[in-house]
């Protein structure tokens, strides 16, 4: 359904260029949930406004990649062309819902005017009756009680999480194939957290949705993706099921994430964290970007990148402590 083939972009800057992506291959099959994670700033919801062509462009370049959503290449396409994907084959929910609903509109406004916009591109438009009935019933997937009479009322009468139900209706009124969800349970409480990873669970399976989720918490991937990506300073270090990554993950970076997240059955005071922090994408290290922090670092670490490998079925990743992922030339 959707492939990023050594996706590369820069950003250009007073300071120099900022190698942001440094070559993300990324693959999602249809009806798979895959989650990516890392640290604030690895490149993480870039890669995912790059599919959407949300980047601006300058100062954003993409020097080199590829980004096939059911075998067209989505680099290749107009912004014209890319706005009618939008919505209506790839949907995108984002942190803040607030942030993406208007105050002065009511939730009925603002979504028949999304849900008659798509209509129309999916050549069966539809009249604002009709528009309000879809409204209704997407607002009643999502799970909204009295939505036939919520739907009248304004953002700011909505907690958090009824926002986020709302903005995951009106993602889902173009039916899309392929969500991608950006940290859409960070801003909520860890309860509201769990109700909505749940809903987005239950519509993956009932709606035959993909999913492609973004946070930088593990724990919260687990819940409900199959498999998943770890990224590190604009590359994706390592991918596999979950239940491999939790049980023996193999990249250095991965480990450390795992020993960073608390567990019940450990004491607080042996929770570990990553020495240091991302480094520069203007000056990023040669070789692997990880070695400056890396416990376990080489010396070919410092000069040569590693290429992310399949090193058994189902399990990618790049790192010099396994020598399939060494350039023929190194
Ligand atoms: Fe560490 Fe070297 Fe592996 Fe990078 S390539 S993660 S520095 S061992
Ligand atoms: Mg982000």
């Amino acid at each position: 359904m959707l492939e990023i083939k050594d996706l590369a972009l820069h950003f250009d800057t007073f300071e120099g260029t900022a190698k942001v992506l440094d070559g993300v291959s990324l693959s999602l099959t249809h009806g798979d949930t895959l989650g990516v994670v890392g640290e604030t700033g690895c490149g993480k919801s870039i890669t995912s406004k790059a599919v959407l062509g949300l980047l601006p462009v300058p100062p954003a370049r993409i020097p080199r990649g590829e980004i096939f959503f059911k075998g067209d290449d989505l680099l290749k396409k107009s912004p014209k062309e890319i706005s009618k994907v939008r919505g209506t084959k790839i949907a995108m929910i984002f942190q803040d819902p607030m942030t993406y609903l208007n105050p002065v509109f009511s939730i009925e406004k603002q979504m028949t005017d999304v849900i008659i916009r798509h209509s129309r591109q999916n050549g069966s438009p539809l009249n604002k009756k009709q528009a309000i009935e879809k409204a209704v019933e997407l607002l009643k997937a999502v799970q909204i009680p009295s939505p036939d009479q919520r739907i009248r009322e304004y953002p700011h009468e909505f907690s958090g999480g009824m926002r986020q139900r709302v903005l995951i209706a009106m993602a889902l009124s173009g039916e899309p194939e392929l969500l991608i969800a950006d940290e859409p349970t960070t801003a909520l409480d860890v309860t509201i957290q769990a109700q909505i990873l749940r809903l987005l669970r239950d519509l993956v399976n009932r709606l035959n949705l993909s999913i492609l989720l973004i946070s930088h918490d593990l724990g919260v991937v687990a819940k409900l993706c199959h498999r998943v990506a770890v990224m590190y300073a604009g590359n994706v270090v390592e991918t596999s099921t979950i239940d491999r990554i939790f049980t023996a993950p193999l990249h250095p970076y991965s480990q450390g994430l795992l020993r960073s997240i608390p567990r019940l059955k450990k004491r607080e005071d042996s929770l570990e964290g990553i020495a240091g922090s991302i480094p520069s994408f203007i000056n990023p290290p040669k070789g692997c970007r990880f070695a400056p922090r890396c416990p376990k670092v080489m010396d070919i670490c410092g000069n040569v990148k590693p290429i992310l490998t399949e090193v058994e079925p189902g399990h990618s990743l790049a790192c010099h402590l396994f020598p399939a992922c060494r350039p023929a030339d190194a």
